[in-house]
């Protein structure tokens, strides 16, 4: 009987691909293994089996499998689940959330390389093969590595990998090169001496050895104390031979020489990459009164519910309490999925988690190299050990065996969705699936909760556990609304500074304490335009003005990345006439340092923290006051926790508070109070400022207020008579196309289409807010469902009607995509 294999490949078509199982390859193949496959004439994949059967399809001839890549599987039978619940909820297809799923390192694609093993003797070889065979073979002997594409050409034969097969499982020809190419665990240079520890005699004639050169003698008693030598009651440490390089101020030459000499080995060792960890562990903070009567709370929800939403005002020792539960859950033996919004978060909390956890603790997010990635995939999928992994939304993607709990900390935050590519999907609600899944419990934590889940946990579908008090009696802070307008018409502000702001930064900086600044806009000024003419510069590839960035002097796109030179003239009118208006992150830190010169001022944006270290570096610089003033994008809302930080400017809140969107106020007010909670977190009282030109603003008066409550009260009524979410859940359903027409063609026949169907519930087709990006046109229509409706037969109804429309010519040429449950 023949066996075939599901296989997944990275790629947005909205099945899976039928292979052939070569005998010789049945018993090895298994769900979640990882193939090398054929796809059409020329290209090759990684795929990943998703289910073996014995129907073999009709109409086309199956290729075979290629190659198996490992001896055992490398996706779990979970995580498979989860990817078809993802497809199918998100409306993507497998090969997406494959390509988002796993680390490049796993997936080799077209250009794979292939090597002969250098193990085998080619004389050997040559004598057991066929023409065919040795002719790809004579090819790849004059290269170390050549891609499949590459053997096709130079041969001229068609079918390689027909060729290539037996000779894969003969290992004769790797593919897995790639892979330990691109998956290398570190390896480190070490030192030691060539003689044991407890023979004295021996180290005396090592110093012997040494007498006449004073620069080997330091080397040699600077390996003595970096590997504790001669203290008997310390373990002996390894030592790297940098490490000694570095401590003896010596040359390698030099240590070349005592090597030559048989005092020092030099020898390899292969490390994992997680930063070193502490000697010892310590428990976590003794809990105050309330905080265990929290956690009490927690643990009797999880009794009849295993989702609960823990709403605690900013500085209530959420995390603390975490710590608490996951010490538990590990010690039952079962794994944590600790989930931040933002990769600035992980580095606090890293920290803060290791001096409990030590090695127990994994890190996981995009900005992690590929290599450091796959060390944790692999840690994960050949351990079941209880371990924690903390990380941004990548990390529901992760082999997890034995899940106990879930933390979704800031449950509340926009960037747990991703909006592009997909799946697009939400990493709260992807978690809250992949708890079920395991039967895991998921605590949900916020002091400003999202309107849906506030709804569902006062309706009774999520526990709910709150905790209005910061820790210690510290104060929440005085937030005070600042009227620009008045502020300009008394003259009082100064540039970017209202008088309140400037003179409390004064005194909190004066008396030894932080600021932050919270601007929502990077880059130098958004707003660049002539004034002689009105010209404004616009991005080539999107329908969006350019944001001028003083650093590298130039104007920039904030969605595709063009950037052009700022012209000295104004290219319509000829006049030197450009002004640059307004004010990003970039133009706040400079004002802030003129205004302040004395004080050291930083900046935290996306421009600033382009690689994993800047965050740490930001951060620690700052959290060791380093730094005085920190100016910073929505970055410095989310989470962090520093010491004697006593004053928050929020410098402009109105393009916060007049975003034309039925989620705009929830986010002001998300945003709003998040950055006020940075404020006053220990010892002293904090105070926020809010400067704005619309003082009587609903919203600013909530926030002013800590008045979630209210708010909640407030815009769940009018979710409520708008029918938005929680009454109503949202698809919205994006056209896209180089063409302008052509895009409002597809759209307004897709949309008729949908209405036949779905009358009313569907709005537009209407261009979004930036109706251009990176070179297409984009049409947008929104579809909007009872909550009640079953989202399986709209999804199923959407997914016909695409499918009946795919071949006609006006819609053909567009991509159509869709955005489930869009914040
Ligand atoms: P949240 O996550 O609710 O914003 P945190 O857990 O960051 O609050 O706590 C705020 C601050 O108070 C932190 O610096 C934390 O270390 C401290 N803290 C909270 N609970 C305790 C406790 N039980 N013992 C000592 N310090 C605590
Ligand atoms: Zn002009
Ligand atoms: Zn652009």
């Amino acid at each position: 009987m023949s066996a075939y294999a599901e296989v997944i490949l990275p790629l947005p078509l909205y099945s899976t691909f039928t292979y052939a199982i070569p005998q010789e390859m049945a018993e090895d193949t298994r769900v979640g293994s990882r193939v090398l496959v054929q796809f059409g004439r020329r290209k090759f994949y990684t795929g990943i089996v998703a289910a073996i059967h014995a129907d073999a399809p009709e109409g086309y001839e199956v290729k075979p499998l290629t190659a198996l890549l490992d001896p055992t599987p490398i996706v779990r039978y979970p995580q498979l689940k989860l990817w078809q619940w993802m497809a199918d909820y998100y409306l993507c297809s497998p090969g997406d959330v494959y390509k988002a799923a796993v680390p490049a390192g796993l997936k080799p694609e077209s250009e794979t390389y292939l090597s002969l093993n250098p193990d085998y003797d080619l004389d050997e070889l040559f004598s057991g093969l066929n023409e065919r065979e040795a002719e790809i073979i004579r090819i790849m002997t004059s290269e170390k590595k050549i891609t499949l594409q590459e053997i096709e050409k130079r041969s001229g034969i068609k079918n390689a990998p027909a060729i290539l097969r037996p000779l894969m499982e003969g290992n004769v020809v790797e593919v897995s090169e790639t892979v330990v190419e691109r998956y290398r665990p570190k390896i480190e240079r070490m030192v030691r001496l060539t003689v044991p520890r407890d023979d004295q005699d021996a180290l005396h004639a090592l110093f012997d050895l040494v007498s006449r050169s004073r620069r080997q003698e330091q080397a040699l008693v600077a390996y003595l104390d970096l590997s504790k030598w001669l203290n008997p009651m310390a373990k002996l440490q390894e030592v790297r031979r940098q490490a000694l390089l570095d401590k003896a101020g010596i040359t390698p030459g030099i240590l070349k020489a005592m090597q030559d000499k048989g005092i020092f080995e030099v020898y390899k060792k292969s490390i994992n990459r997680f930063q070193d960890m502490p000697e010892s562990t310590r428990p976590p903070m003794e809990l105050s009164e309330i905080q265990r009567e929290a956690l009490a709370g927690i643990r009797r929800s999880f009794r009849d519910n295993p989702i609960c939403l823990l709403h605690g005002v900013t500085g209530s020792g959420k995390t603390e309490i975490y710590t608490h539960l996951i010490r538990e859950v590990l010690d039952a033996g079962r794994q944590v999925l600790y989930l931040v919004p933002e990769i600035s978060l992980t580095t606090q909390l890293t920290d803060r988690l290791r001096r409990v956890f030590s090695d127990r603790l994994l890190v996981y997010h995009s900005k992690f190299s590929d290599n450091e990635r796959t060390d944790v995939w692999k840690r994960l999928l050949h351990g079941n050990e209880p371990m924690i992994v903390l990380g941004a939304r990548s990390a529901v993607f992760l082999p997890f065996a034995q899940l106990g709990l879930v933390i979704v900390d800031e449950e509340h935050e926009s960037s747990y969705k991703q909006y592009d590519p997909a799946p697009r999907y939400n990493a709260r609600d992807t978690a809250l699936m992949l708890a079920s899944m395991h039967g895991a419990n998921t605590l949900l934590g916020s002091a400003t909760p999202a309107i849906e889940t506030y709804y569902k946990a006062t309706t009774g579908k999520y526990g709910l556990v709150t905790l209005d008090r910061r820790h210690n009696d510290a104060l929440l802070p005085d937030i005070e609304i600042i009227d620009m307008k008045d502020q300009r018409k008394r003259k009082e502000n100064t540039g970017i500074f209202s008088s309140p702001l400037r003179l409390a930064t004064e005194e909190a900086l004066a008396s030894g304490r932080q600021a932050l600044m919270f601007q929502n806009r990077r880059g130098f000024a958004p707003f660049v335009i002539c004034r002689n003419c009105g010209w404004t510069p616009r991005c080539a590839n999107c329908d969006v003005s350019l944001v001028y960035h003083k650093h590298s002097d130039m104007l920039r796109c904030h969605y595709c990345g063009y950037a052009v030179m700022l012209p000295p003239v104004c290219p319509a009118c000829g006049e030197n006439s450009i002004d640059i208006q307004g004010y990003g992150t970039e133009r706040i830190a400079e004002e802030v340092h003129e205004r302040f010169p004395q004080y050291r001022v930083g900046r935290m944006d996306l421009d600033t923290t382009r690689n994993k270290d800047a965050y740490q570096e930001i951060i620690e610089d700052f959290s060791s006051h380093n730094m005085d003033i920190l100016v910073g994008t929505q970055m410095v809302t989310k989470g962090l926790d520093f010491e004697k930080v006593t004053v928050v400017g929020v410098l402009n809140a109105d393009s916060l508070l007049n975003f034309p969107d039925f989620r705009s106020d929830e986010r002001a007010f998300n945003m709003l109070s998040q950055v006020a909670g940075r404020a006053g977190r220990h010892a002293d009282k904090g105070r926020v400022f809010i400067q704005t030109n619309d003082p009587a603003s609903k919203v600013l008066d909530f926030v002013r207020r800590h008045d979630y409550p209210g708010f909640y009260a407030d815009e769940i009524e009018s979710r409520r008579q708008l029918q938005y979410p929680p009454f109503t859940r949202i698809i919205n359903i994006f056209i896209k196309n180089k063409e302008s027409h052509a895009c409002d063609e597809a759209a307004l026949l897709l949309a008729t289409h949908l209405r036949s169907t779905f009358g009313e519930r569907v709005l537009g087709p209407q261009k979004p807010l930036v109706s251009r990006v990176n070179t297409y046109y984009l049409q947008c229509i929104m579809l909007k469902v009872e909550a009640t409706a079953s989202m399986i037969k709209v999804k199923r109804i959407l997914r016909t009607i695409y499918e009946s429309l795919a071949r006609d010519q006006r819609i053909k040429s567009s991509t159509i995509y869709y955005d489930v449950d869009p914040v």
